[in-house]
């Protein structure tokens, strides 16, 4: 133990066993010795909050095939200065507490964890086995204000669901990089993909997954719905208001929102009071609570016969969003119809899932400087990355 003027510490000085030969860190081949470098401090995990320090004099070796060169020490890589284990404990805590929660944490600066987290994703990427994927979903969510969009990739089969890959960008040519990244055997073992209905995943699905069916996503599909019902509401309350009319729809979004099950007794009892009246806004409700009846069939022939029925009557409807909802579904019947086609196994539910440990992960890293930042971050906590060994699980 060594008090310094400003903290407590405590230091393990590591000796070399007698007679030991070093290790070529360039090689991993023993080899004779050439001399020994000044003492280094390598950190350690900390014990009640004491910082830990191995101290070591490294040697430098003659090796036959590389020259002179420092040793190869088991406990630390290269030229950095904390202990492998304890980078892999910092990363650790860093899944569970933001980054700079984890470095006040432990007495550690937040460079150190990010470093940490960083070679443990690495490690975990190089590692990793994506010869098990056979279902992936493809989303777009914005990671920044002003339309900044990212793509994720997800492997969805049953019982393995993690995150493949993040692209910055939602661009046909991000999104073939990917897939040229795994190669064409890869891309040819993939049977379904989940995706929503932006234009260029669909002709990169296409080009570059020859015998995967493309299935839109019911959780995208019902978003559209539902913000088509909330545009509705926000433009007749407008035109109620401008031509002078009690604001009967003022306080409502969320009774129109929510699933009915869902609504709290404020809730629906504004609801009780406006459909009392003669609203664009609850025919536009009505439709949505019936497209419901789609999600039920089995057989595709009858959920088409049905989405069919519907789409004639919300065009009859006359609201403009709920046409505009019935074109895009029109757009893509065939698309539709994949999801029936899968016997409904590749629900959303999943990437919906994923999505919201993601947006959780993205405030998390409410510090995050850079989009690589958070793209590690991403992987380090939904990538299901395998980890280096260690003889001692610490964590
Ligand atoms: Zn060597």
């Amino acid at each position: 133990m060594i008090d310094t003027d400003d903290q407590t510490s405590i230091i393990a000085e590591v000796i070399p066993r007698a007679n030991s030969k070093a290790i070529c860190s360039s090689c991993n081949q023993p080899a004779p010795g050439y001399d020994q470098l000044a003492s280094r401090m390598f950190e350690f995990i900390p014990i009640w909050n004491i910082p830990v320090f191995l101290k070591y004099s490294m040697r430098r070796v003659q090796c036959p095939s590389c020259g002179v060169k420092v040793e190869a020490v088991p406990w630390a890589q290269g030229k950095h200065s904390c202990c492998d284990v304890y980078r892999y404990y910092l990363s650790h805590w860093a899944k569970k507490l933001s980054w700079s929660d984890t470095a006040k944490s432990f007495n550690t600066s937040w460079d150190n964890v990010c470093r940490s987290v960083k070679w443990v994703v690495s490690y975990g990427l190089k590692h990793r086995d994506l010869s098990d994927v056979s279902a992936i979903g493809v989303d777009e969510v914005a990671y920044k204000k002003g339309h900044q969009y990212m793509t994720l990739i997800y492997q969805i089969d049953k019982g393995k669901k993690r995150l493949l890959g993040v692209i910055k960008d939602r661009t046909e040519l991000a999104l073939s990089g990917f897939f040229d990244d795994q190669g064409t055997a890869w891309c040819a073992k993939i049977k379904v993909v989940c995706s929503d209905m932006w234009k260029p995943y669909l002709n990169v699905i296409k080009s570059c997954l020859p015998n995967a069916l493309n299935v839109l996503d019911r959780f995208h599909i019902v978003k559209k719905l539902t913000e088509a019902v909330d545009n509705t509401r926000r433009e007749e309350a407008r035109r109620l208001k401008e031509e002078g009319y009690e604001p009967i729809l003022q306080k409502s979004r969320y009774s129109f929102l929510k699933r009915p099950e869902n609504l709290t007794e404020k809730q629906q009892g504004k609801l009780n009071d406006v459909l009392q009246y003669d609203l664009k806004t609850n025919r536009a409700y009505l439709l949505k609570e019936s497209f419901d009846g789609f999600w039920q069939y089995k057989s595709w022939h009858w959920a088409r016969w049905y989405m069919r029925k519907w789409c004639t009557r919300a065009m009859r409807s006359k609201i403009e969003p709920m046409k505009k909802f019935v074109k895009m579904l029109r757009n893509h019947e065939d698309l539709l119809m994949n999801y029936f086609k899968a016997k409904k196994s590749y629900s959303s539910g999943i990437v919906e899932g994923l999505n919201l440990r993601i947006n959780l992960s993205m405030r998390k890293a409410y510090g995050y400087k850079s989009f690589d930042l958070l793209k590690i971050s991403l992987f380090h906590q939904l990538g299901e990355l395998p980890e280096p060994e260690f003889t001692h699980r610490f964590c």
